[in-house]
This record gives C-alpha cells, sequence and structure tokens, in this order.
C-alpha cells in the first residue's frame, strides 16, 4: 500500500512546483532565523528555480558541531518537544531538534516507509532498532503507530528475548541493522526453527552499509523480503528514504520534505541522474532544524525513472561508500565498500580484510589482504602455501578489475590472520602513501 499517495505518486512537473515553493518558503524563514544563514546567504539572489539552489554554500557537519548544542535551531528551544543526539566519533556529539509539527512528520515519512517496505495496518511490528539518543528506535515507532501496525518496542540487544517475541507475538515486519537481522537468522537456525517457521514476512533494515548478497543471506534466512531503508539524524532520522518491496530498486526519496542533490566529491558541482556522487539534502518543511544543501559525506546515485509501485518519487542506490573513506588511486574514486561488496561474492573469502595503498615511485599500488573461509582452509588441507592459492587470487584480482576498474594485488590470510574490530571503529585502510 502507499500511505500519502496524493504526494508519493504526485506527477513529477506538480512535484517541482511543489518543491520550488516550499524551497522559497523555507529559505526566507532561515535567513530571517538563523544567524548563520543569514550571513552565508547575504548576497546571493532569491530563489526562482530549483536550479537556482546550486549558487547556495553547502551545510557540513562542522556547522552542526561549531554551533553546539543549539545555535542552528531556527525556533527557541522552548517550542522544541523533542532533542536527539548522535554520537560524533570525535568530540561533542550532535543535537537535532523536533518541533510538534516536526514530529508529526517525524511519523507520516516513517508510516510511508514501513508502508514501503510491506507493512500495512493491523500488522506487528517488531521494532528491534535502539531506543534514546538515537533516531532508529522512536522514528519507526511512531512511524508504525501512524500506519496503524501493533509496535513492539523491542529496542536492540538481547537476543535470546527478541527470539522468543518473534515465536509468541508473530510480527509481520522486523525494522534493525542488517547485520542484527543476520545475527537473528542464525540464532533462529542454531535452534533449529527454519525459515518458514518464522512469522515474518518484511523487514526493513539500514543505518550500517550492507550489499546485495547479505540482502540474500537475510531473505533466505528469515524467510523474508528486505528493503533498505535510510536516514540521517540532521535530515530528521529514519523516513529519508525506503526501497519499495515491489521493485527493491534504489530508495524511494520523500522529496517532498528532502530535496536530494548528487555532487561531484571535489568540486561540488551538480551531477545528473545515474552518476555516483555525494548525497546533499535540503530539508523543505522541518521547523526546528531546517538545513539548506547538507553534505551527507555518503556516496550514491539518483534515478528518476517510473517505479513499478506506482510512486512518483526518485530513488537512490544502496550508499556505495563515504567520502571520509574514498582513497584515490591512479586516478579513479575507490571505495572500500565497493571492494567488501565485491569480496563477499566469493564464498572462498570472508568478510575480513584490509586495503594497503603504496607508492613506488609515481605509481599507487593497492594490496587486498583477504582472509579465506573456515571451510575453504579445511578443503585445501591449510593448503594456502598450495597451488590453489594463485587461482583464488587471480580471479578475485581480476573481479577487481572488471568491476571496479582499478587494478589491486590480491593476498589471501589464514583464517584468524585478518583485521578485526576491537570495540573501535575498524581501519579499513592503511594508507602509507603519506609516509613515503
Ligand atoms: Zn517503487
Amino acid at each position: 500500500m502507499i500511505f500519502e499517495p496524493q504526494f508519493e505518486t504526485m506527477p513529477r512537473e506538480k512535484l517541482d512546483a511543489l518543491q520550488l515553493e516550499r524551497l522559497q518558503r523555507i529559505v526566507a524563514y532561515l535567513r530571517e532565523r538563523v544567524p548563520l544563514y543569514r550571513e552565508r546567504l547575504d548576497g546571493i539572489p532569491e530563489i526562482r528555480s530549483l536550479e537556482d539552489l546550486r549558487s547556495f554554500p553547502f551545510t557540513r557537519k562542522a556547522d552542526l558541531r561549531d554551533t553546539y548544542p543549539f545555535g542552528l535551531f531556527a525556533v527557541p528551544r522552548q517550542e522544541c518537544v523533542r532533542l536527539h543526539a548522535s554520537s560524533g566519533t570525535t568530540g561533542k556529539p550532535i543535537v537535532v531538534a523536533y518541533t510538534r509539527d516536526d514530529v508529526d512528520l517525524f511519523a507520516r515519512v516513517n508510516a510511508r516507509v514501513l508502508a514501503m517496505a510491506g507493512g500495512e495496518p493491523g500488522m506487528v511490528l517488531h521494532n528491534a532498532y535502539g531506543y534514546g539518543l538515537f533516531t532508529g528506535g522512536l522514528g519507526l515507532h511512531y512511524g508504525g503507530e501512524r500506519l496503524g501496525m501493533t509496535v513492539v518496542p523491542v529496542s536492540g540487544g538481547m537476543t535470546e528475548r527478541q527470539l522468543g517475541l518473534i515465536e509468541d507475538l508473530c510480527p509481520d515486519v522486523i525494522t534493525c541493522t542488517p547485520s542484527y537481522a543476520l545475527t537473528l537468522a542464525q540464532a533462529f537456525a542454531e535452534r533449529g526453527v527454519t525459515p518458514d517457521e518464522i512469522s515474518l514476512r518484511f523487514a526493513c533494515v539500514g543505518a550500517e552499509p550492507w550489499t546485495e548478497s547479505m540482502r540474500a543471506e537475510i531473505d533466505a534466512g528469515l524467510g523474508i523480503r528486505a528493503t533498505n531503508i535510510y536516514g540521517l539524524s540532521e535530515i530528521i532520522g529514519p523516513g529519508v528514504s525506503n526501497e519499495c518491496v515491489e521493485a527493491r530498486k534504489g530508495s524511494h526519496v520523500n522529496e517532498d520534505h528532502f530535496l536530494p542533490e548528487i555532487v561531484d566529491p571535489e568540486s561540488g558541482e551538480p551531477l545528473p541522474d545515474g552518476e555516483q556522487g555525494v548525497l546533499v539534502f535540503t530539508t523543505l518543511t522541518k521547523q526546528a532544524l531546517p538545513l539548506l544543501r547538507y553534505w551527507t559525506g555518503d556516496i550514491t546515485s539518483l534515478d528518476r525513472e517510473p517505479c513499478a509501485c506506482g510512486r512518483t518519487l526518485a530513488r537512490m542506490a544502496l550508499i556505495a561508500g563515504r567520502t571520509d573513506d574514498m582513497l584515490i588511486v591512479r586516478g579513479v574514486n575507490v571505495y572500500p565498500t565497493q571492494v567488501e561488496a565485491m569480496l563477499l561474492q566469493v564464498p572462498e573469502l570472508t568478510p575480513h580484510y584490509r586495503l594497503v595503498v603504496t607508492r613506488e615511485g609515481t605509481l599507487d599500488e593497492v594490496e587486498v589482504e583477504v582472509e579465506v573461509s573456515e571451510s575453504y582452509s579445511d578443503a585445501a588441507a591449510g593448503g594456502l602455501e598450495s597451488d590453489t592459492r594463485r587461482p583464488l587470487e587471480d580471479r578475485v584480482e581480476k573481479l577487481i578489475r572488471e568491476t571496479i576498474g582499478t587494478s589491486m594485488r590480491v593476498t589471501l590470510l589464514a583464517p584468524g590472520d585478518g583485521p578485526r574490530s576491537e570495540g573501535g571503529k575498524l581501519a579499513r585502510v592503511d594508507d602509507r602513501r603519506r609516509l613515503a
């Protein structure tokens, strides 16, 4: 079903007109209310077309950090009914705010995304996103209620209890991270519960990068159809976009509220549909913390072709990486997640890998160190030194050359020898070029 068909299936010309009208209103609102925007937009002419937005400066995470905690709010703090915060990996967190109308919008866009994912009124929603300062739990919670679902606010962790609740309450839809969906699937399998014995039919998963091969595992392991959800607290939280369960080809952006652009990661120039670049959002209707051209750092592309589900909302591809992680190797942009997605397609390999970048003279070299699976290692009888090693390395090198467009050297590691996360964020890249 479509929760708000009057907006989600709006013809493109009407949607463009609505976006323009809302954009003009929000720009005037920000000029009037937020000192940072008043300064930055000084001298920039009024918006007459959507293209005029291109002359506006980007808003970056640092702007939120520098004005911590309330400096970018467009309303007095007293008018905010809720705050959320994202844990920054360095320094202070970022605080985001919602007026009563913003909270209502937050619920509506999440009702939309749950319907995109296959949810319907009357269904049971098992919400395993974390509740608290993180926007995931509460965002989907109110979305489920708004759609007319029965929401079970499980939050994250305590896997045994989650399994029991799923067996007893028979939810139709689950919301969680993709890696947690895999954990649950594995735990069910260990209990001897088969996918067709699990009541779940749909999963709305996201909040971390994932790949098509993980999707196949989640679908098979839980007996469901999983769709990708995308959001970030700076823009609203979850509810920015979601794949429709009918097509699962890109996530429909709720672009009557969040205007997307794709720009070149280096120059900031706008890129045409279909080309990969940095995703930038302008919020069109939020009151407490509207942002103009917010630089998400996420790399994706946009598709405005009509979709089988009937929605006219643009679709964004799965996130290919982040600008923070981007490497430029011999002039080609490379994201570690691209390499990861490719390694996951090779059954002999594990997701434990690292990229080592060096420079010999003027030429960049990339070495992919990747751990082989236990079963491969056993079958080769510890044979990483034997004749089987080079053919597998050759095969992976060829795959990288053909899918990523740049050549890398592949080195297989024995099980247990690859990099492991030890609580913090795992460094996937060892760039030794700067030392040279
Ligand atoms: Zn669709």
